[in-house]
């Protein structure tokens, strides 16, 4: 499908599924080699991170664990800045390489809140894995060590993101057109 219409708004195909896994692997690839040794703990920001997660850690081949956490801080195709709480954080981090599985970072505040919330848990090192990550609209400094895929400012959807709950389901990434 080269187009979708989600609601209100169309959207075009932007990035293909065979690009998207060919990045994601490489990203695979440069943390099986950063952290060997580390038995990272991979902490997967659902929901928009799902298919991301799957992805990336089929491919990563040292010992590690995955957990999930939620937190939210967008509706709609603008960020309101209010961020949730982290909600399902059960493991104990105290002393553990940690690494942030996240589907996009934006403006950057969601992923600068989750820092500030795991660094109280003395953490070794947290580690920021990002399918995506929009450079021209960041609005903290951040150290994103592993990066799939930089975009431009336009809203996407697809490969786990979502426009208003929906379009999370779809192997390719879209941007919206109208
Ligand atoms: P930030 O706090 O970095 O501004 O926003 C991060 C969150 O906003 C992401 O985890 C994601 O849920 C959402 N987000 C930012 N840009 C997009 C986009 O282009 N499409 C979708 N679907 N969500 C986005
Ligand atoms: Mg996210
Ligand atoms: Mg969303």
């Amino acid at each position: 499908m080269n187009t979708i219409q989600i609601k209100d708004k169309q959207f075009a195909v932007s990035i293909k599924e065979q690009d998207i896994q060919k990045e994601v692997i490489r990203v695979a690839n440069e943390i099986n080699c950063d952290l060997a040794g580390k038995n990272p703990l991979f902490l997967s920001v659902l929901n928009g991170s799902f298919m991301f997660t799957a992805d990336l850690l089929k491919h990563i081949t040292i010992p590690c664990e995955i957990s999930f956490v939620k937190l939210a801080s967008y509706q709609g195709v603008t960020s309101t800045g209010k961020i949730k709480e982290v909600i399902g954080l059960n493991e104990d981090i105290a002393g553990r390489t940690v690494v942030i599985v996240e589907d996009i970072v934006d403006t950057g505040l969601t992923m600068q809140r989750l820092l500030e919330t795991l660094g109280t848990r003395n953490p070794e090192a947290i580690h920021i894995a990002s399918l995506l990550v929009k450079p021209d609209k960041l609005k903290v400094d951040l150290n994103i060590e592993y990066v799939a895929m930089e975009i431009p400012n336009d809203f996407i959807v697809g490969y786990g993101l979502d426009y208003d709950g929906f379009g999370r389901n779809y192997p390719d990434i879209y941007t919206v057109i109208d």
